[in-house]
């Protein structure tokens, strides 16, 4: 796999989870490597180790052994503010639980990662308006999460993601709360956005026909990799007709 060009490459990644005497073999001498501009699924059942994998490579957790190269750079070697900074600068994060600030209204919540970016806050403004807009929410930039639906939530934290023009997007179980038309409609926008953009996506889910909007299934159990999978037809839109 040495010869294709990687933005992330994932060499011997092992996490120990250590808890009273015991301990949990959460990821075990895992090796992967990931394209630009391609769609990866981590597919398997709950506590096979997605999650982990995923934290690990998104620079949220530590692990215990091994090395991930992120353009150029190893970012187990990272301080905690150098990987701070390394996230706000390439990385979105969509999560099942949303993660949006309750205080907050959509609008807020989605200029957030741009204030790091140091834009000024007309700039933000703007940016964080166009790209609500892009995901139907121009309506509700002033409603707070709790006076939106799940689905709309979801939208308003796929627009966080997406603000920064981020190299790659992370998603773990991002349609996990959600009917099953909303989950359509998500992965619609979601994929549809970074293909768009020539963005990375790596989707953590246990749904098998969510993995099928990927380029590439990896199979995850145990904390093994037991499988990876090219899929050459990978869905694009599907209209949700029930
Ligand atoms: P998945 O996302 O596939 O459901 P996880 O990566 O969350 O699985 O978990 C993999 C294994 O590691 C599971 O056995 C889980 O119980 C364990 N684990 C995950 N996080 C922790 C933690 N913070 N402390 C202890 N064990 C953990
Ligand atoms: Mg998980």
């Amino acid at each position: 796999m040495s010869e294709k060009n990687y933005i992330i490459k994932v060499e011997n990644l092992s996490k120990i989870y250590t808890m009273g005497q015991e301990k949990i073999l959460a990821l075990d001498n895992v090796s992967i490597g990931f394209e630009k501009g391609k769609i990866y699924c981590l597919l398997g059942t709950s506590g096979s180790g997605k999650s982990t994998l995923l934290n690990m490579i998104a620079g949220l957790e530590r692990s215990t052994k091994g090395s991930i190269v992120f353009k150029g750079k190893h970012i187990e070697k990272m301080s905690e503010e150098g990987l701070a900074i390394f996230r706000q600068k390439y990385l979105g994060f969509v999560f099942q639980s949303y993660n949006l600030l309750p205080t907050l209204t959509a609008l807020e919540n989605v200029m957030l990662p741009l204030v790091f970016m140091g834009y000024k806050k007309s700039e933000r403004e703007k940016r964080a308006f166009s790209v609500l807009k892009e995901v139907g929410l121009e309506k509700r930039i002033k409603h707070k999460p709790s006076e939106m639906s799940g689905g709309q939530q979801q939208r308003v934290s796929i627009a966080r993601a997406f603000v920064n023009n981020p190299e790659i997007i992370f998603a773990d179980e991002p349609t996990g709360n959600l009917d099953t038309k909303t989950t359509y409609e998500m992965m619609n926008l979601i994929t549809s956005k970074v293909r768009e953009h020539n963005q990375t996506l790596i989707i953590v889910t246990h749904d098998l026909e969510i993995s099928e909007y990927a380029d590439e299934i990896i199979y995850l159990k145990d904390g093994h990799i037991i499988k990876t999978e090219i899929n050459e037809n990978p869905k694009k839109e599907v209209l949700y007709t029930q």
